[in-house]
């Protein structure tokens, strides 16, 4: 089965109904059924006071780099209702449409499981505390050295949620689902590294190692070097109590699969998207200087408190699972 009729996707859609999934999202029940990680990320969100919304008040669907800071400070995530317009022309022109002809028209996807994770950090960083008032309670570094660790922890839910999908057999409803709940596209080989690295170090480790390598992405570098590799061992060993015997160069070399994904994302989105974040927010400097200057994988290892919460947000999901 590799094509599906747009009876057969509602049919799935409504089959995998699940108690806190959003029902005009396409296949997020699915999603939430399917993956334990989803589900945890879910229940967070709302035990910190999210709802979610298909109303554009957070311009989501007009200027979606900005509207993270109108999730945060509302307190609701907003989604593309995706199912209507199925439901109409299955009403229209039924079968006409299928599976394939969704994904090439570029049908519109929902990304709630990422936007959801920046809640649970903003909830631990930054006290939930409304966004436009960050830069005037703290240092324009630490705001964004924090914000630079929540956008990747939301990155690292968003790769890991790929695990309950591709760990065996994944079926073409699986991947189909999960295309429209998800901004990325993870390969099998990502998800193999991640648990050969797990059975070494810890499921907290793993995501926390992740974490850092999506933040070192975050601060536009191109690769990591042997002298990043050792802060970073250095922080896992340090701050997550990794007490066993761990090889650290095999576990550079397994994770692999996982720099070469990571590092190949393009740097638009930190060159443009972010500084224009952090201006709608008050912040009056200049960003490229800061993240150049300021910001770096050593601040992990100054900023004790910070680790800290870093740490409560993983143990807090990982927990969960
Ligand atoms: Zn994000």
């Amino acid at each position: 089965m590799n094509n599906l009729p747009l009876n057969k996707i509602l049919e799935f859609h409504y089959a995998n109904a699940h108690s806190l999934e959003i029902k005009i999202a396409l296949g997020d029940g699915y999603v939430l059924n399917k993956s334990e990680l989803a589900f945890a990320i879910r229940k967070l969100a709302i035990k910190y006071g999210y709802s979610f919304t298909d109303s554009n008040f957070s311009f989501a669907n007009t200027l979606p780099v900005i509207s993270l800071a109108y999730f945060l400070r509302d307190k609701k995530i907003t989604f593309t209702d995706n199912i209507s317009v199925l439901e109409e022309l299955n009403k229209t022109v039924g079968d006409f449409v299928n599976s394939n002809h969704l994904l090439k028209i570029g049908f519109p996807a929902n990304s709630v499981l990422h936007e959801s994770a920046h809640c649970i950090a903003h909830y631990h960083l930054f006290n939930n505390r409304d966004p436009f008032e960050l830069f005037d309670l703290e240092d324009d570094v630490t705001v964004i050295f924090k914000f630079l660790i929540a956008e990747s922890y939301s990155q690292t839910a968003e790769v890991l949620n790929f695990k309950y999908f591709l760990h065996g057999e994944a079926t073409y409803i699986d991947l189909f689902m999960l295309k429209f709940n998800t901004f990325v596209n993870v390969k099998r080989a990502f998800v193999q590294a991640i648990l050969q690295i797990e059975k070494r170090i810890d499921a907290d480790a793993t995501y926390l190692l992740i974490m850092l390598i999506f933040f070192c992405h975050n601060l536009k570098k191109r690769t990591i070097s042997q002298a990043e590799w050792e802060i970073i061992t250095e922080i896992l060993e340090k701050k997550l109590s990794v007490q066993k015997q761990v090889d650290w160069c095999e576990i550079f070399d397994l994770s692999l699969p996982i720099r070469e994904f990571i590092f190949s994302l393009g740097h638009d989105f930190i060159n443009f998207t972010t500084p224009l974040f952090f201006k709608n927010l008050g912040y009056s400097g200049d960003y490229a200087q800061t993240l150049q200057n300021k910001i770096s994988l050593e601040l992990f290892l100054t900023k004790d408190s910070i680790i800290d919460k870093s740490k409560q947000m993983i143990f807090e999901l990982n927990s969960m699972l």
